[in-house]
């Protein structure tokens, strides 16, 4: 039996701030901080925007100051893999051999990139990007005027893209489906961002599946299913993630798409939490259990997991959110959409400012809100709020955002 020695797998931003919010919330055992990559945690949307541009340095990704883990007295392990977990033993085995005993688990495992299963997927030059580690080797095949295939027109790509012509390079993305964005948003915001890429340079193509990578010692060409085929000088591949949740399952935990976990934040086993981009987690803003992944949410989740661990369950019930940067445009997303039935746009897509609203039988579900602060807030009460919402007033300019809080029944 090990007392109060609370051990959390994966050190980024689930991990770091689960360790945080422990100490925060009376956890006065141990606790240990275990992360595979060699750096302290830090934040990863920045990796595709403003670290990938050059405009911000390692330094500057920290989650926290690297000195703060041991002020609060959490141990951190980075460059440490755990390789099992033996829930009858209460141990983690790391990839050393060394075991640790715990009272508590959390898991924040994350997620890892989809891989591309075509030939020549593992030419030199063919890059994913989800670590710092990613963005290096991409660096070293960034050249002005040189060309970039990014296969895949989701936020990632289309970061990726953005920031790739901001550093000088020729590029275009390859998207399988007829539009960008087709999973996350409506026609009216896909269409926004494929022009808007185009102004500055990008070449879209649609309805492209890659079929192979081709060239000798690196990756040369592109060669698509319809016959498409293009030169490519460096390949940045963001077709998704899968999470990693073999630890779990290999455990015997329950496991979905995702450690599934309760509302709270607790898996199958009493003493383990999972967490972040790993887990999948009933939210009352969503028909079903559902795997996020997003910062807001797994700063959330930590949170809540922090209280359950500390014996007071506390169930998540906050509002998904996410944001993406792309150029001068600020993306923020309040919500979720799935299941819409009617889209009303207020402003005008060409101006760069607009807001998408997201309603089903007359409630607001979700908004895309583009360089549209003010909305964005709204948008998080009405949805929070529930109730039916008036679609002319939210597509109507005339009325403030503010205004647009007005209860209706008054
Ligand atoms: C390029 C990029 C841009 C993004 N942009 C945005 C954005 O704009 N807004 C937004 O909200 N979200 C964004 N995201 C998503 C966001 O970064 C994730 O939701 C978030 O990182 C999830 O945190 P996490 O701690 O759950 O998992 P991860 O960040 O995936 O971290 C898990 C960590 O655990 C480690 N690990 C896994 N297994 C083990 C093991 N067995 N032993 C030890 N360590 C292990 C992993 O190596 C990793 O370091 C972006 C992601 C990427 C990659």
């Amino acid at each position: 039996m090990h007392s109060d020695h609370a051990i959390i797998i994966g050190a980024s931003h689930a991990g770091a701030q689960l360790a945080t919010a422990l100490r925060q919330q009376g956890w006065g055992g141990a606790i240990t901080l275990i992360g595979d990559e060699p750096s302290p945690p830090y934040q990863r949307p920045p990796l595709s925007k403003e670290y990938l541009a050059g405009k911000r340095d390692a330094e500057h990704l920290l989650i926290r100051p690297a000195e703060l883990y041991a002020k609060h007295d959490i141990q951190l392990r980075t460059g440490c893999r755990v390789i099992a977990i033996d829930r009858a033993a209460r141990e983690v085995e790391l990839g050393s051999g060394e075991r640790l005993g715990y009272s508590k688990l959390g898991l924040c495992t994350g997620a890892r990139v989809r891989p591309i299963e075509v030939p020549g997927a593992g030419l030199e030059g063919v890059c994913y990007l989800r670590t710092r580690a990613d963005v290096e080797r991409i660096r070293q095949r960034v050249t002005p005027g040189g060309k970039a295939v990014i296969v895949g027109g989701g936020y990632i790509g289309l970061e990726t893209a953005a920031s790739l012509r901001q550093l000088g390079m020729q590029v275009w993305v390859l998207e399988m489906m007829g539009r960008v964005l087709a999973r996350v948003t409506a026609p009216p915001v896909s269409d926004f961002y494929r022009r808007y890429h185009e102004q500055q340079g990008v070449n879209l193509e649609l309805n492209c599946q890659v079929q192979a990578f081709e060239g000798g010692a690196r990756v040369e060409r592109v060669q698509c299913l319809d016959g498409r085929c293009f030169d490519a000088d460096l390949v940045v591949v963001g077709i998704g993630v899968i999470p990693n949740q073999e630890l779990a399952s290999e455990t015997g935990l329950e496991v979905a798409n995702g450690v599934v976990v309760d509302a709270c934040g607790q898996t199958s086993d009493p003493d383990i939490v999972a967490l972040g981009d790993c887990c999948q987690q009933p939210n009352p803003y969503a028909a079903a259990p559902i795997r996020l992944e997003s910062v807001p949410s797994a700063m959330e989740q930590a949170r809540c997991a922090a209280a359950t661990l500390c014996g007071h369950p506390t169930p998540n019930t906050s509002l998904p959110w996410f944001w993406s940067d792309q150029y001068d445009l600020k993306l923020q997303i309040a919500g979720l959409n799935s299941h819409y039935d009617q889209v009303v746009l207020r402003g005008d897509p060409d101006s760069a400012s607009f807001v998408a609203w997201y309603l089903k039988q007359g409630k607001l579900l979700a908004a895309d809100c583009i360089n549209r602060p003010k909305e964005f807030m709204v948008a998080k009460q009405l949805i929070g709020r529930g109730g039916e919402v008036d679609a002319e007033q939210l597509a109507d300019e005339q009325v403030a955002p503010k205004a647009l809080l007005a209860d209706p029944t008054q």
